[in-house]
């Protein structure tokens, strides 16, 4: 393994950080895997699972069983990972800027599409490496002005020209679940049985170049540029970028028990790739689906009418009709009791940490199977 230390340039006199990657395998021996945890930095489950992660792979190399390319960032996001105010941690968002870490990664597709276009051929192997070499020299030529921007081109340097990108999350209170583009399903499905995801959302570009989509999407919608302008009879583009957003459950779910059980699930997966050979006993198994994916235009905010304090009802994993009662808000100076009912049936897979709300907040998400959202699909 090799450890490469990425300095982010100075922020400000005086002070300046870095983050650390780690790097198994050989390149161009197999397929590649990127993986990295607490972009939001605040949401830490993804830190321990990286820990014993770092223990299963550290075994693998001693045994000679690496047969790709695996890097791991334990720590995405130094910058929030510093950030607090008055005792409380801020890792979502910039304090600086006020931008979501996890937005605004760089736009290859419309950087590189006039220059590949033109050498795209029959072969699908031939034109992925094309996309690939011609991102990672857009990726390169970045010249980031600030530390957050030096974040993101470092981020995403190290991870697009992988085959796999698995971005370790959490939501305040939930259930685990997997975000991922709907051309990926077939690829995302074994992944979603090793890890026991209770939910899987899927959609097409829900906006916001968030940091699995930037590169996940670049394969599809090349493919469909190239397909309105050739038709159907065009040069091959593979799906060679699956990215999927983990949801390790809650902010608090921070165990060992949890932790070890997930890093084995992507250890299995990185073996199920072919990434890492098998033991003598063989393959992981693949455990049957915990749900069917739904799309993410079918995921209902339960929001708040306004503010209170919060009663569930229900809780994270329930299934839910529409109609339900999903929680009550309280004005105890008005003696106004709200209750918050489901409008779709759907399961409840995160819901809100604090038992205060303001008006219009979300307290619940409810993983419904009609599509009925358009427009940019993520949260803030
Ligand atoms: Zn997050």
């Amino acid at each position: 393994m090799k450890r490469i230390t990425h300095r982010l340039g100075p922020a400000s006199i005086g002070s300046e950080r870095s983050l650390v990657s780690l790097h198994y395998g050989t390149a161009g021996s197999g397929e590649k895997a990127y993986l990295q945890a607490s972009l939001h930095a605040d949401e830490l489950p993804g830190m321990l699972v990286m820990h014993h992660l770092i223990d299963l792979l550290d075994t693998a190399e001693v045994e000679g069983r690496l047969r790709g390319e695996i890097v791991l960032v334990p720590v995405a996001n130094p910058i929030g990972l510093a950030q607090g105010l008055l005792h409380g941690r801020i890792g979502r968002f910039e304090t600086a800027s006020g931008e979501n870490f996890n937005r605004g990664y760089p736009d290859y597709l419309t950087a590189i599409t006039r220059e590949v276009e033109a050498r795209l051929g029959p072969d699908a192997l031939a034109n992925r490496t094309i996309v690939r070499e011609a991102m990672r020299a857009h990726v390169a030529a970045l010249e980031p002005l600030t530390e957050l921007m030096a974040l993101r081109k470092t981020l995403s340097s190290l991870a697009c020209d992988a085959d796999i990108v698995l971005d370790l999350h959490c939501d305040l209170e939930a259930i685990l679940h997997l975000y991922c583009e709907s051309p990926y399903w077939p690829q995302c499905e074994p992944l979603a049985r090793l890890l026991g995801a209770e939910t899987v959302l899927l959609a097409k570009d829900s906006g916001g170049a968030s940091f699995d989509e930037h590169l996940s999407s670049v394969w599809w919608r090349l493919d469909e540029r190239v397909e309105r302008e050739r038709g159907v009879v065009r040069p091959p583009i593979p799906l060679a970028g699956m990215a999927v957003t983990v949801e390790l459950r809650g902010q608090a779910d921070v165990s060992h028990a949890l932790a070890t059980r997930d890093a084995r699930a992507l250890f299995d997966f990185l073996v199920h790739r072919e990434l890492v050979a098998a033991a003598d006993d063989g393959a992981p198994s693949l455990p049957a689906l915990h749900c069917r994916p739904t799309p993410l235009a079918a995921s209902e905010d339960v929001n708040a009418p306004h503010a209170g304090v919060v009663v569930f009802a229900r809780e994270p994993g329930d299934d839910v009709v529409a109609g339900d009662v999903i929680a009550e808000v309280i004005d105890p100076m008005s003696r106004l009791v709200t209750p918050l009912h489901a409008k779709y049936a759907g399961r409840l897979y995160a819901r809100a940490l604090r038992r205060y709300v303001n008006p219009n907040e979300t307290i619940a998400r409810i993983a419904g199977t009609t599509p009925f959202r358009t427009g940019n699909l993520l949260s803030p």
